[in-house]
């Protein structure tokens, strides 16, 4: 028996069928007309976005990557829920302007924008964050093309990482950003260009548990935006100070509080350097606000044994849900939560199974030696967390099954 991450301690179910959003998982299948489907409950997001509120310093911008789940109908809603949307692509930048959001709340990251993606950046009015000197270039000469006056900011490569990340994405040698020693600079340079300069973006890293180091990351962000607003010379407008609270996916995770890093965020901007009196600051996250609201279901369609060992074949797998199957950014595979969503109130049978997907390749593994009631044709299968980098981060086109259904909830 191997252990399974912890099922978000909410869910509940009656007649031993397992509700989301208060309706039973059966009859939510019965509403799209088949599995595998991805059900997202808006109700657990706009909770979530409460509880950032309430714990944050007033006036702090929450964004929201919105690459952790576009799915069209939960982004028209986010778009009233969040100060902003970040978005990683032309693509992105499309569905961002879809849902509503106001593009001057609209920020570019990521790496190899081609000069389409910046110019229909420029053209919509949002802030592309530089991620290189030859970016910079690039967005000035497009700027001047159309004739529009680009809205940058410096994405910067911190010099320090946020400890204990899942996914590291500052400190040390990075695609992302340029380096700190370098960024006031290229500041400076976009500013005498005549660009109009909107501060800094400084991600250090993604998928922590730890709020300490949170907080230690927080304050070195917040020391190093000072130090290079004081080398341009002027303020800039606003302060992304990056995101990375995580989410428990695995045994023995427990949920972050957010609580202790409001209180050492207020402090820290209380004893702010004074060139970043007037500007403004967000936090910009992904998994965690979408990510605990998702629930993926899937029937199973073969039960069957190979050397004394059970294997639950199900019509869904990694090709809608990567990263349950340990194939998505993590080093170790280790079991996402998951249940018998028509057996929720069941006890476990006393031998372990393994949960695979329908893809004919070996790691396509859902759950392994995990310990679930026993269980039938056609049941279904319940796997958690599936909010965040699912159906749009997963290869869907891997071995020509259908792409996943989606209902958002509430
Ligand atoms: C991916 C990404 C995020 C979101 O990360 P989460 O772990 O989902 O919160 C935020 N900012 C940037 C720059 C990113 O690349």
């Amino acid at each position: 028996m191997k252990p399974m991450g912890p099922i978000p301690p909410w869910f509940t179910s009656e007649e031993g069928m397992l509700l989301i959003g208060g309706c039973g998982a059966a009859s939510l299948v019965d509403e799209v007309g088949d599995t595998p489907l991805f059900v997202y409950d808006m109700g657990i997001v706009e909770a979530q976005v409460r509880r950032f509120r309430d714990a944050m310093p007033d006036g702090l911008h929450l964004h929201y990557a919105i690459k952790a789940n576009p799915f069209a109908p939960l982004l028209t809603r986010m778009a009233h829920l969040v100060d902003g949307f970040d978005v990683a692509s032309g693509g992105e930048l499309a569905m961002a302007l879809e849902a509503e959001m106001a593009p001057a709340q609209i920020s570019f990251a990521g790496p190899g924008k081609r000069n389409d993606e910046l110019s229909e950046a420029i053209f919509a009015g949002i802030t592309i964050n530089l991620e290189s000197e030859g970016e910079a270039r690039r967005a000035l000469a497009v700027g001047e093309a159309i004739g529009k006056t680009p809205r940058l900011a410096v994405r910067v490569n911190p010099d320090f990482d946020l400890k204990g990340s899942g996914m590291r994405m500052g400190g040390g040698a990075r695609p992302f950003g340029v380096d700190a020693d370098r960024a006031a600079a290229l500041a400076r340079s976009v500013i005498d260009a005549g660009a109009d300069w909107q501060g800094w973006h400084i991600f250090a890293g993604s998928q922590n548990l730890d709020p300490m180091a949170i907080v230690e990351a927080q304050a070195a962000t917040l020391a190093l935006a000072t130090r290079l607003s004081d080398a341009v010379g002027k303020a800039p407008p606003l302060v992304n100070l990056g995101g990375g609270f995580g989410l428990p996916y695995f045994p023995g995770d427990e949920r972050l509080d957010i609580r202790p890093i409001g209180v050492a965020l207020d402090t820290a901007l209380d004893g702010r350097g004074d060139i970043l009196a007037d500007s403004h600051f967000a936090i910009e996250l992904g998994r965690w606000l979408v990510g605990e609201a998702g629930v993926y279901l899937t029937r199973i369609i073969d039960i069957k044994t190979s050397q004394g060992e059970t294997f639950v074949v199900v019509d869904g797998g990694l090709h809608h849900q990567l990263a349950a199957s340990g194939n998505f950014g993590t080093v170790v595979r280790r079991n996402y939560p998951m249940a018998v969503a028509n057996r929720f109130d069941h006890d476990p049978a006393p031998g372990p199974v393994t949960v695979v997907g329908c893809l004919c390749t070996p790691i396509d593994r859902l759950g392994d030696k995990v310990a679930l009631p026993p269980v039938v044709e056609g049941d279904l299968i319940a796997l958690f967390l599936a909010g965040a980098y699912g159906a749009s981060a997963s290869p869907v086109a891997f071995l020509g099954h259908p792409a996943p259904h989606e209902l958002l909830l509430g």
